[in-house]
């Protein structure tokens, strides 16, 4: 019977779409695992950038000192150079006070620059050991995920198989059911073709009226239920 070639694929069909489910889910949940594997990795790769920016951050700023301190050993050269052409004495005080002030000036540039060079090497350090922590964890990471990715290959092959069956299993289908079906897949989600056990919808539970259990036995047509719009089957 025609009809009921329609339920057994629609039910077939539905079964395919649950594995299909089934397997999405399992991904969601394997691809949440893996975000949670990268934790550790994603937390020393951030403690690597805010190093790597500090250093960088610090190696301007001491690029600027040095410039301003070679300026300032120009200026007091220059300064140095003219101080005995002076003919007058206060022309002459002025202009070593001037020299007094850069020389002090310049002292206090190198000394902080000395203290960078410390900060500098620190840093330095602390980069160099936190990008081999993240090579060995990245490592570590891709192995991890690799291992876990193995079980969704399968997942990919069985995708790819059941969706040709769908395929041809729905070209089978009077295209009218098939329509109704996706419908009710999309607004109730499965199952969409359900069993009517002891007079009542599997699908949303209410009793039958008696005439629609009939007209499903009979299956000259394909019934739905009357209050959650699923297709209706019995056991034969
Ligand atoms: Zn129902």
């Amino acid at each position: 019977m025609a009809i009921k070639e329609d339920i057994n694929g629609l039910v077939r069909l539905q079964e395919i779409d649950s594995r299909l489910q089934e397997i999405e889910d399992k991904r969601d949940v394997l691809k949440q695992a893996i975000q949670k594997v990268r934790e550790p990795l994603n937390a020393l790769e951030t403690k690597r950038d805010a190093v790597t920016e500090r250093l960088e951050s610090l190696q301007r700023d001491t690029r600027n000192l040095e410039g301003s301190a070679a300026e300032l050993t120009a200026r007091i050269q220059k300064s140095s150079e003219k101080l005995p052409l002076i003919t007058t004495q206060k022309e002459y005080f002025a202009l070593q006070k001037e020299i007094e002030t850069m020389a002090r000036e310049k002292e206090r540039l190198e000394e902080t620059l000395l203290a960078n060079m410390g900060t500098l090497e620190d840093l330095q350090k602390e980069a160099v050991d936190l990008a081999k922590r993240c090579t060995e964890e990245e490592t570590n990471f891709v192995t991890r995920k690799e291992e876990m990715e193995r079980d969704a290959a399968d997942f990919d092959a069985e995708t790819t198989a059941l969706s040709q069956q769908r395929k041809s299993i729905s070209a089978g289908i009077d295209a009218r059911y098939l329509a109704h079906y996706n419908k009710v897949v999309l607004y109730k989600g499965s199952p969409v073709v359900v069993k009517i056990v002891e007079g009542n919808c599997r699908g949303c539970h209410m009793t039958l009226p008696p005439q629609l259990f009939n007209d499903v036995r009979r299956g000259d047509s394909v019934i739905t239920c009357s209050f959650c719009n699923r297709i209706l089957y019995v056991e034969s």
